[in-house]
């Protein structure tokens, strides 16, 4: 499905991909149930049937699109952010500011706060408008702060009035003489958050990557990433490869190149997004492979690098010295784990990467606990099925829960699985969780940590350095209260409410 670049809006995950929040079963029918709705380029005779939704008649409060979109153009230097929304969608910048200034310093870049300002709008503005406010917050901005592009993020508030914001950013842009980028993320948009990185990437794509690049260059290589540390450069320098990382706290000079590399590869299909729109509108080839997750997987990735790139003739030595490098210290470490049970909470194709590192350090995991799953990818390529992948190579996960961060089904699926350990992205919300039920939990803030050959010995190192805190952790259970009733707290069927609902 082509990625539409003529509009401002992203079609949502739900709309593009049929993304779904809710679903519980083993990984293997997920798998041949999404081929089967999406179209799996292998036959769809495979035992799949229609991908069905779950449903259940409870919800806690979780994260939104726009909370994504504008985390993600905030962490962009030289860049200001608008959020034209009532005061509260704002509150999510305070660890923002946390998360620019811990980027900045990591990169070297000059310690400040990022540039946000919020229209904060109220009762007034949602009866008669607010088009009227973010025309004066868009100036102001200008004249305080001279950013070189300013990011206009809309708003469940805004989407309710129909402010007309593209039409003001375009009127803006052309009095003041820099790009104003309206990204329409209005949380009620999608039932998923990870929409959000569309919405921000489908602005890189339109506006701040250059058009009509004036040279390629053929040794710089696109990597789209969550954010965290460079591990991908001491992999692709000996290819000759200089990489571009994006995402995740970016310079606008960076974004302007995406259109002038050789390849883009990403370390999550989460972002693929941007790498489908960089192929589709430019010609980058979007390396099609699976995620350098394992050993064998990280040689195909590496494999499929140099053959877009034109570097066969090195990559086999990079892996053979890779591999000797890490044989030692991994056969320990696979020693040390053994007969320990893993666990692992992430988004899709992430924790599709994690779940496979687990096995190849020979962790068993019969559990996981994913935040969405998209059944497809924009590039709509097999080689992108991950979880497809991860059954094939490694066996099926037979509890596999989708579930977007709810604790209380998170609570029974960790409850079912009984892990000596937990592997976690939102280390606010499931490292808590997990903590107080007694489990020692490696949170992972910074996602590129399992990547590559170096990845599978920093996931074996850290698993062992939290296996000791088991006592600490029983000890925060035993003083540790939830908000649910007894019989909930029994429960290790997540999805127990939409079953029975009385
Ligand atoms: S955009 Fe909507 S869902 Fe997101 S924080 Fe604001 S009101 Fe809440």
């Amino acid at each position: 499905m082509a990625i539409n670049l003529r509009t401002t809006q992203a079609e949502t995950r739900e709309q593009r991909l049929g993304t779904i929040t809710h679903w519980e079963g083993n990984a293997g029918q997920l798998a041949r149930d999404s081929a089967h709705t999406h179209g799996c380029g292998r036959g769809c005779d495979n035992g799949g049937r229609r991908l069905c939704e779950q449903s259940t008649p409870f919800a806690q409060a979780s994260m939104c699109a726009e909370h994504i979109a504008v985390t993600n153009a905030t962490i962009i230097q030289e860049a200001l952010v608008i959020q034209h929304s009532p005061i509260g969608c704002a509150v999510s910048q305070s660890s923002t500011c946390r998360y620019y200034r811990d980027l900045a310093a990591r990169r070297g870049w000059k310690l400040e706060d990022p540039q946000s300002i919020c229209t904060n709008l109220g009762e007034q503005d949602m009866v008669f408008g607010g088009i009227a406010k973010l025309e004066q917050t868009i100036r102001e901005a200008w004249e305080r702060h001279h950013p070189k592009v300013i990011f206009v993020a809309t708003s469940c508030a805004t989407g309710i009035i129909g402010d007309d914001v593209d039409s003001a950013a375009r009127q803006l842009e052309d009095e003041i003489g820099i790009p104003v980028v309206p990204l329409h993320c209005e949380g009620f948009k999608s039932r998923h958050w990870s929409s959000g990185w569309d919405v921000i990437e489908h602005g890189i794509l339109r506006r701040l990557v250059r058009p009509d690049p004036p040279r390629k260059q053929d040794d710089l290589i696109n990597v789209i990433h969550l954010g965290g540390p460079d591990v991908f450069t001491p992999l692709l320098a000996p290819l000759g490869l200089r990489v571009n990382l994006v995402m995740g706290g970016n310079t606008l000079d960076r974004l302007a190149e995406l259109s002038e590399a050789a390849a883009t590869v990403t370390m999550c299909f989460v972002l693929s997004y941007l790498a489908t729109g960089l192929e589709q509108e430019y010609g980058v080839p979007e390396i099609k492979a699976p995620l350098p997750y394992g050993l064998a997987d990280t040689d195909e990735w590496l494999r499929e690098i140099a053959r877009v790139t034109h570097r066969e003739h090195l990559v086999e030595d990079v892996i053979a010295r890779e591999r000797a490098r890490i044989a030692p210290e991994l056969a320990r470490l696979r020693q040390a784990l053994a007969g320990k049970r893993g666990f692992v909470a992430a988004g899709a194709a992430f924790a599709h990467g994690l779940l496979a590192d687990l096995r190849e350090l020979g962790v068993e995991v019969d559990g996981a606990y994913s935040f969405h799953h998209d059944p497809s990818t924009d590039s709509g390529d097999p080689r992108q099925d991950t979880l497809s992948h991860l059954v094939e190579t490694w066996g099926d996960i037979p509890n596999y829960t989708v579930s977007p961060d709810q604790h209380f089904q998170a609570h029974a699926a960790l409850l079912r699985a009984k892990p000596d350990f937990v592997i976690c992205r939102h280390s606010g919300s499931m490292a808590v969780l997990t903590a107080r039920m007694g489990i020692p939990v490696l949170p992972i803030f910074y996602s590129n940590d399992g990547l590559g050959y170096e990845g599978l010995l920093t996931i074996g190192r850290s698993i062992l350095r939290i296996l000791p805190r088991k006592r600490f952790c029983e000890d925060v259970a035993a003083h540790s209260r939830f908000p649910y009733q007894p019989w909930w707290l029994e429960q290790t069927n997540p999805f127990a409410l939409g079953a029975d609902p009385a």
